[in-house]
């Protein structure tokens, strides 16, 4: 378990009046329901991005120490046929952005490359991204071909989030985490090659996000030195981040972390998080995110969404949009295009153009 603010154990509750029972109906099951609940969509009045499970549980045979997602499934796969149902029954009543998210590995889905070619090809949507990537899966062949596809066929502003968690080998290895540095490099680097070129909506086509988690086994003041020191090799090397995911573990019965550690890492570096994260913030995400949409980009639909005294904050619907500030108020729940002209330390300023 993670949380922005995490340390905690699983809340207890009174059982004693609850009849409990294991809720993981099978994907057989679920198509149909997937099917026959898209028309709550009709019931939701603003513009909404749909986020459809590809699979769930962890093809891992060894899992990563505070992770809950073996505890609550096998691995098991959605079939395409039953993912592009789902679609074409979310598009007739009006769906046009699509995420395929929840599961651990989009690249471990056998069918990865048909999902998204057949969506592409049968529905045309406004927005196609993806979530969760295991850095381990980009490297191969396979990987490779599916990078490409991705590009192909999902749209611009895609984000692989990569769970990498830590750059520090000795929290890497007493967690079983599933990526090594050397192996996350190499697959930033593939992204990079395939994926960093503008869209049309001016957001690159597709880069990696990275995760880090505080909290774990043998964490120490020196995992920060290697999670800086590698995050500062992307940025020296002019390899794109879309962005860095900071979370904390909560700690749930089950997992390795509960049995070995509990809170014990946590409770004693908490101190230090505030610093650590601040200078990620401050030495990474905020030259990183003048790279990645300089002064005078050109972006596209943006949304308007809320104001703020004299300011309007807009987002592209997307995948981890980035927001932008506009210093007026617009009206609401339209369309921008606007013109890059300051940079926060994770979101940016913008003139409409
Ligand atoms: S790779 Fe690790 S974090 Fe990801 S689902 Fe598997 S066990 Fe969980």
């Amino acid at each position: 378990g993670t949380a922005a603010e995490g340390g905690k154990f699983a809340e207890k509750t009174n059982l004693k009046n609850f009849e409990i029972k294991k809720f993981d109906p099978p994907y057989e099951e679920v198509k149909s329901y997937a099917v026959k609940g898209s028309a709550i969509l009709r019931q939701i009045p603003d513009l909404r991005i749909v986020e459809l499970e590809t699979s769930k549980g962890c093809s891992r045979k060894e899992h990563c120490s505070f992770c809950t997602e073996p505890i609550k499934h096998k691995i098991s796969f959605r079939r395409k046929k039953d993912i592009l149902e789902e679609v074409k029954e979310l598009k007739k009543h009006g769906a046009e952005y699509f995420r395929l998210g929840k599961q651990s590995c989009y690249y471990s889905h056998p069918q990865a490359i048909e999902i998204i070619k057949d969506i592409r090809n049968q529905f045309n949507p406004k927005v196609l991204h993806i979530d969760n990537v295991n850095p381990r899966n980009v490297i191969t062949k396979k990987g490779i071909e599916i990078t490409k596809a991705i590009v192909k066929y999902c749209t611009e502003g895609n984000t692989a989030a990569f769970g990498v968690e830590s750059f520090d080998p000795e929290v890497i290895k007493e967690n079983n985490l599933n990526s090594d540095p050397e192996t996350t490099y190499k697959a930033v680097k593939i992204l990079n090659r395939f994926g960093r070129e503008p869209g049309p909506n001016g957001m690159p086509k597709f880069l990696p996000g990275i995760n880090l988690l505080y909290g774990l086994v043998e964490e120490s003041k020196q995992t920060n030195r290697h999670n800086l020191r590698w995050l500062k090799r992307f940025l020296d090397e002019n390899l794109l981040l879309r962005r860095i995911n900071i979370r904390q573990v909560d700690i749930f019965e089950g997992t390795p972390l509960y049995d070995k550690v509990g809170n014990k890492f946590i409770k004693k570096n908490k101190k230090y998080y505030w610093k650590w994260k601040n200078q990620i913030r401050q030495e990474i995400d905020s030259p990183m995110l003048k790279k990645l949409v300089p002064k005078d980009t050109i972006l596209k639909n943006i949304g308007s969404e809320i104001y703020d005294g004299k300011t309007t904050f807009g987002r592209q619907i997307g995948t981890y949009p980035l927001i932008v500030g506009i210093k007026k108020r617009i009206p609401l729940k339209k369309f921008y295009n606007i013109k890059v002209t300051d940079h926060m330390l994770r979101s940016i300023v913008g003139e409409v153009v």
